[in-house]
């Protein structure tokens, strides 16, 4: 099973991304986590991505798709992923037709994505509030028309992630049975 999880930062994506992975036993990854362990790489490469996640952009497609595809042909991918982060872009949803069976968004307002990462203990160094608001802008303009792409091709779900992490989780499970 291949599952894309999608929501502006502080929707809830790492948490129900870890917790399908094992009610499912699927692999869980994340661009995100990928870039931000590139950007400790001391070379030109790591500061650009360094640079880039701390101001709250994205890197460019080509590139994330060249590291997206080298992680999805290991084979541990084989039978399924859940991929949390990507794709972010309609250039990237068009050039990534893996065959998905499911995205699920998770609905959060904007406000209620700034109340939850102001609070977090585990704070990132992106996490300054210009970058989040960075963040929150770039998902509009450029990810918000990946919802629709999914739409049309009737493989979207979407979810109020303003539940309880439980309730999520169990909608989750059984809208994509
Ligand atoms: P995340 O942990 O998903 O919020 O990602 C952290 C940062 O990594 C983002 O703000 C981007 O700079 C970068 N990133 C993650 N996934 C992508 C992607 N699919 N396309 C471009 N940049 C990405």
């Amino acid at each position: 099973m291949k599952i894309i999880l999608i929501g502006i930062q502080g929707a809830g994506k790492s948490t129900q991304g870890n917790l399908l992975s094992k009610a499912l036993n699927i692999p869980y990854l994340s661009t995100g986590h990928i870039f931000r362990e590139l950007a400790k790489e001391k070379t030109p490469e790591g500061r650009y991505i360094k640079e880039t996640i701390n101001a709250g952009f994205l890197i460019p497609d080509e590139k994330t798709l060249q590291i997206v595809s080298e992680y999805l042909h290991r084979k541990e991918y084989e039978k399924g992923y859940i991929l949390d982060g990507f794709p972010r872009t309609i250039a990237q949803a068009e050039a990534f037709e893996n065959g998905i069976n499911k995205v699920i968004y998770l609905r959060v307002s904007d406000k209620e994505a700034l109340w939850r990462l102001s609070g977090r203990d585990d704070e990132r160094e992106d996490d300054t509030l210009k970058a989040i608001r960075k963040r929150i802008e770039v998902f509009h303009r450029f990810t918000e028309p990946v919802l629709e792409h999914y739409n049309h091709k009737g493989v979207l779900v979407e979810i109020d992630g303003e539940q309880s992490i439980e309730d999520i989780q169990k909608e989750i499970l059984e809208k994509i049975k």
